[in-house]
């Protein structure tokens, strides 16, 4: 439109205006000035028309030049989120691997290094946890403590290191006898053993002690010191409730350590049960 109307129009309607302004008569000058202001009027719609069509071409390209600009812009996030999950997958290798060294040191931490047995903290841990249970179910819990007789004898007449032998043995016995899941068998301190036993009967566990002092007995660990009997023994004070409300499990291991001194004070290498 523009184009035809400069190319025709345009010249046309000039040379009508100067031809007009050039011939005699008020009306043709008229007319002629009429023709100006008409071209003016469309000179100036054509030029509004021109700068809209550029405005839109304008408006087109730069609405092209931000998709573009968009486009470039998720390329870069997902160059960035494939690299974000790349980190989050090693850091997740890095924490589970952090979670099973933990685990690992709670695990030495709560072993006893000699005898390969849960220490006094395991011990107490599990203490408090099967003693609350058996509150809550009103079952029976029951311990053992046991000690090695004449032990410091021992060391004096084979040395330290067969002491450590010899313990790490009855250590070995002693596990066999934690069967059932609650039950324990844990180094309480130097050659002092514990052993928890979870919903075990008196009779029951008396029994076991027993077995349990015979087999160690059975070991045949040569003790000079150890009188007439001349192997290693062990003594066991046992003793079993079930937890009231108002008492703590420091009551259970009263009663087994007070049965443990009866039977050192017996002889040794036997077991005494607490009186109830
Ligand atoms: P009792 O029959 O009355 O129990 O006498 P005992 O000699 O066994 O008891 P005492 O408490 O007098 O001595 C315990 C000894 O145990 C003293 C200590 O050196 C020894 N002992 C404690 N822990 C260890 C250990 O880890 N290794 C060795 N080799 N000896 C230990
Ligand atoms: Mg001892």
């Amino acid at each position: 439109y523009v184009i035809a109307f400069y190319s025709y129009a345009y010249p046309i309607m000039m040379a009508y205006a100067a031809h007009a302004f050039l011939l005699e008569g008020t009306i043709w000058k008229l007319l002629g000035l009429l023709a100006v202001i008409y071209t003016l009027y469309m000179t100036m719609a054509a030029w509004k028309l021109y700068i809209s069509l550029q405005e839109t071409i304008i408006l087109r390209f730069n609405s092209q030049e931000t998709a573009e600009k968009l486009e470039s812009v998720r390329q870069e996030l997902n160059i960035e989120l494939t690299s974000r999950k790349k980190t989050e997958s090693k850091l997740n290798k890095v924490m589970s691997e952090l979670e099973r060294a933990v685990n690992h040191l709670e695990e030495l931490a709560a072993i006893d290094e000699l005898t390969g047995t849960p220490n006094r903290r395991s011990f107490d841990a599990a203490m408090a946890r099967e003693w609350g249970r058996a509150r809550r179910e009103q079952t029976s819990i029951a311990l053992l403590m046991i000690d090695v007789d004449h032990f410091k004898k021992y060391n004096d007449i084979y040395h330290h290191q067969k002491g450590d032998e010899a313990l790490i043995s009855v250590a070995g016995i002693l596990k066999q006898y934690a069967q059932r899941p609650g039950d324990m068998a844990a180094r309480y301190g130097g050659e002092d053993f514990a052993l928890i036993l979870v919903n075990s009967s008196e009779k029951h566990v008396i029994k076991l002690a027993e077995q349990l002092r015979r087999d160690v007995r059975g070991l045949k660990i040569e003790h000079e010191g150890a009188g007439s009997i001349g192997y290693l023994t062990i003594s066991i004070g046992t003793a079993v409730c079930t937890p009231t409300e108002s008492d703590d499990y420091s009551v259970l291991i009263k009663a087994a350590d007070d049965a443990l001194y009866t039977a050192k004070k017996a002889g040794r290498n036997q077991v005494k049960a607490a009186v109830a």
